[in-house]
């Protein structure tokens, strides 16, 4: 926090149509009167010893401030590089991936009561990376499961559910097949469970999720589901197609060192630098970051006008089926602020 009361919170504008959600966000922010002073930072990569790494500034401001917003960052193809989403999320330990879902009023999809919160564990299981080719014809892919990390994501998780008035935590799992690896992650969660009483607690096999999910997603309404890494990056991806896609969907990595929030999209060459880009999914990330550093009053106020904006269906974006460009998308937000 500031000496003038306001708390400062990187901003990693990103590439693409980064620079123009960043921009409409900070204007949102301002007029909205939210308490925070954006301390922007580049991340292009740099070389270090012959390997590309994000700049040292950026790491720093980010280890300073605690909280982080971003853009999305265009992952270079070719050899030699790292993602630096990745890199990221290993230089700050994001443990938890959390990615709610909710219908957006005005937007037409299958389903309009949509509100489900889904938290990933983030750091292992079937992303940890350690594969081998045992021999020629044979690989394997191990699945590093840990009760430390399991235990992390799982307190988080009733933690979320407790702040968030979510009253049941289920952790989704395939234990009858992944004995040990999905057993251990469900001993932990039933060892966590113990410390919220309030909170009722179940398990549910991933297959049998996906299909209920599919076919009504009401009974998730109240609850916040955990899982391992790969499980929730497959179920996160079908919960955004249930209220229209990856535009709209926000997520926030939560960490030891610190938290970084950012849209689910990418950087959208197709239409960056020409002022189509819809905003709502990095603002709507912008506001679990809000609630997160609990200033909830602004979330509120900024989340009505966008909805409201949205739900009358005059201003809307191209990929929402309006005219509007990025401008006139947030001019009417900020009309209602
Ligand atoms: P993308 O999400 O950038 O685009 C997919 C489609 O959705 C495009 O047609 C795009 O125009 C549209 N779209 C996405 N966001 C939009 C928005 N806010 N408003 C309007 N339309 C939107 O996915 P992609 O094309 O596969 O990836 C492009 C780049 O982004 C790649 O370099 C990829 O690695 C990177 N990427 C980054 C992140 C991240 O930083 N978190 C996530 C995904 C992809």
């Amino acid at each position: 926090k500031g000496s003038n009361g306001n708390y400062t919170v990187t901003m990693i504008p990103g590439d693409g149509i980064g620079p123009e959600i960043a921009e409409s966000v900070k204007s949102i922010f301002k007029a909205a009167k939210a308490p925070i002073d954006w301390e922007e930072v580049d991340v292009t990569p740099v070389l270090v010893n012959g390997k590309t790494a994000i700049p040292q500034d950026a790491i720093d401001s980010i280890k300073k401030n605690t909280v982080a917003l971003k853009g999305p960052l265009a992952t270079p193809i070719g050899k030699g590089h790292v993602s630096l989403n990745l890199t990221l999320r290993r230089t700050f330990s994001l443990f938890a991936n959390v990615r709610p879902c909710v219908s957006i009023k005005g937007y037409k999809t299958a389903y309009d009561n949509v509100n489900t919160v889904l938290i990933r564990e983030n750091t292992e299981g079937e992303y940890s990376g350690i594969e081998h080719e045992i021999v020629d014809g044979v690989v394997q892919s191990i699945k590093l499961i840990t009760y430390e990390a399991s235990e992390r994501v799982a307190r988080y998780a009733f933690h979320y559910a407790q702040e968030n008035g979510r009253g049941e935590v289920t952790a989704v799992h395939k234990a009858p097949i992944m004995k040990m690896s999905d057993g251990m992650f469900l001993t932990a969660c039933r060892a966590v469970a113990k410390e919220y009483p309030k909170v009722k607690y179940t398990e549910d096999l991933l297959d049998r999720v996906c299909l209920r999910i599919a076919t009504d997603p009401s009974p998730f309404a109240e609850r916040v589901m955990v899982m391992p890494n790969l499980y929730g990056d497959i179920l996160s991806d079908l919960s955004a197609g249930l209220i229209g896609g990856l535009g709209l969907t926000p997520s926030g990595n939560i960490g030891k060192d610190a938290s970084i929030f950012e849209a689910v999209h990418g950087s959208a060459p197709d239409i960056a630098g020409k002022g189509l880009a819809n905003p709502t999914a990095l603002l709507l990330s912008s506001l679990m970051m809000l609630r997160h550093m609990n200033l909830h009053s602004h979330a509120d106020t900024i989340e009505k006008a966008a909805l409201s904006t949205i739900a009358e269906g005059k201003h809307i974006t191209r990929d929402l089926g309006g005219k509007a460009g990025t401008k006139e998308y947030t001019d009417a937000i900020l009309a209602r602020i």
